[in-house]
């Protein structure tokens, strides 16, 4: 089995949930007591929320590609950043390092395929949402995204920051979230990207009219493809 490099903490809401679902998956395949071989540097997200907020990509850049590095020399063959915002850096960190990283919208758009969706709703940060270098993975395939109106982009941002990331799951929250898919559905939206690797706590496939398409599930199930050697795509 190879090793895979988690870059986690951000928030470890959702790090712990990647842990869990390669752990899970790779028992699933290999059985017995099988379990992923992982390294996990988890991060102190006050430090990487404040250089967002701040503007300061340089410094979260230059933050996550020491740890990649570090992550290399310690033996992982393939880094997952487990965030959707921070691959805005993600190109920078590679640059860096000699190991792959498994692209979180990349992985996405190959699902989104495979499933012959063509438009799609994207929730995710306000980043990942109004800016470009999550929506070019998708465009670049074809797929086009349907994003909230700005007024609906701040409320699913906010969720995210001062609820999900801090393990808040809210019905009212919810059902602000819902209100949005089905917004997004009367658009035309064949499916909702959790483009946040924390919306998969809050909504669930059952709470959707739309097809989910879960960040978090969709990386960590990539990454136990590359663990296990299947890669096909
Ligand atoms: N985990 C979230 C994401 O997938 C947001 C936290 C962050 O800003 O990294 O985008």
């Amino acid at each position: 089995m190879k090793t895979v490099g988690l870059i986690g903490g951000m928030s470890w809401e959702s790090t712990l949930t990647y842990y869990k679902i390669i752990n899970e998956m790779v028992k699933k395949k290999l059985g017995g007591l099988h379990s992923g071989q992982i390294i996990l540097y988890s991060v102190d997200f006050e430090e990487i929320e404040k250089y967002q907020r701040n503007d300061e990509w340089d410094k979260s850049a230059q933050r996550l590609s020491e740890i990649a590095l570090k992550l290399q020399m310690a033996g992982a063959d393939f880094i997952v950043i487990c965030t959707n915002t921070m691959h805005k850096v993600a190109d920078r960190i590679a640059e860096k390092i000699s190991i792959p990283i498994v692209h979180i919208a990349e992985a996405m758009a190959e699902l989104l395929l495979d499933n012959n969706i063509k438009k799609v709703a994207l929730l995710g940060t306000k980043y990942t949402m109004t800016e470009d270098f999550y929506k070019d993975k998708l465009l670049a395939r074809g797929i086009d995204i349907l994003v909230p109106s700005m007024v609906d982009i701040d409320i699913v941002n906010e969720i995210i920051y001062n609820e999900l990331c801090l393990g808040i799951i809210s019905e009212k929250s919810r059902k602000e979230y819902q209100r949005i898919i089905m917004e997004l559905e009367n658009l035309g939206a064949q499916g909702v990207i959790l483009g946040c690797t924390e919306i998969g706590l809050l909504i669930k496939p059952e709470h959707s009219p739309i097809p989910v398409f879960d960040t978090t599930k969709i990386h960590a199930d990539k990454a136990v493809l590359m663990l296990l050697d299947e890669v096909v795509h």
